[in-house]
């Protein structure tokens, strides 16, 4: 059986070198993916549309960002794009060139693949003029040396490789109930099944879609990408799996599969 998944979204850190107000995440941990992890569960798994690096703060976790680097090129699952968004505070800009020019040559698509700096208002609130113009000149240095150095082009447009992740007009009462904003957000999330599509002559390519399958830096395999560490840590109805508690794409599959049985129960319940 070959297991085709949208959405993969791997938390490789919980540090961070900001504490924003509206982070749906809570206050940083001082915790790091453990790199079996990340090998396992990119054996598990045939193939990934869109593979999302996220933290806490991902550039202070570089041997990690390298682990994955290494599995996409020579582990078993075919990546086809990545994203990842860094709040580009304290970036080493060579060192972070050179993994994302990896990591570009290690996809097999790239249409999507972006590097983005979290330039928008609630991150601007949290700086000083000199922390801004050094994140302003970490966003430069990366776009020239991508291009000039390895040839991957920005063009101030949507899909640019090193990107902006900005949108002005949100405000803070629009954030999700979690983490920071658990007491002043207004949206609320909730858990969604995965649509499971089966293909072949012998039901032997599986695609997960719509929604996003989430590795937490401490193994919890959940559903959803906007939960806070607490939540992950502790609400057991977003819960999927323990990754130490699976062996192949067989008992993720089945995994995903128990767990979309128990959200279709709740919402059965609700209605
Ligand atoms: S929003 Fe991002 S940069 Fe800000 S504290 Fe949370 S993880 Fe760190």
């Amino acid at each position: 059986m070959n297991l085709n998944i949208d959405s993969l979204i791997i938390e490789v850190t919980r540090k961070c070198n900001m504490q924003c107000e509206h982070c749906l995440r809570g206050p940083a941990q001082r915790k790091t993916i453990d790199d079996q992890h990340i090998y396992k569960m990119l054996q598990m798994i045939d193939s990934v549309n869109t593979l999302t690096i996220t933290g806490g703060e991902p550039t202070l976790a570089m041997d990690s960002l390298h682990q994955i680097k290494q599995c996409a090129i020579y582990g078993k699952a075919e990546i086809s794009d990545f994203y990842m968004v860094t709040n580009g505070k304290a970036i080493n800009v060579s060192n972070l060139a050179e993994w994302a020019n990896g990591m570009y040559h290690a996809c097999s698509n790239n249409e999507m693949s972006r590097i983005c700096f979290s330039f928008d208002n609630y991150h601007k609130y949290m700086l000083d003029n000199k922390q801004q113009n050094k994140r302003t000149n970490n966003f430069e240095n990366l776009k020239e040396t991508m291009s000039e150095y390895y040839g991957i082009y920005s063009n101030e447009g949507e899909n640019d490789f090193v990107g902006i992740h900005s949108d002005d007009s949100w405000n803070m009462e629009s954030l999700i109930k979690e983490g920071r904003a658990k007491d002043f957000g207004t949206r609320e999330i909730k858990p969604s099944c995965f649509e499971i599509d089966i293909y072949g002559e012998y039901n032997e390519n599986v695609y997960c879609n719509e929604t996003n399958l989430y590795l937490s830096c401490n193994g919890y395999i959940v559903d959803g990408c906007d939960w806070s560490y607490h939540t992950i840590d502790n609400n057991k109805d977003i819960r999927i799996a323990h990754i130490d508690d699976l062996r192949s794409s067989d008992d993720l599959l089945e995994a995903i599969r128990v767990y979309n049985a128990r959200i279709e129960a709740k919402e059965l319940q609700c209605a």
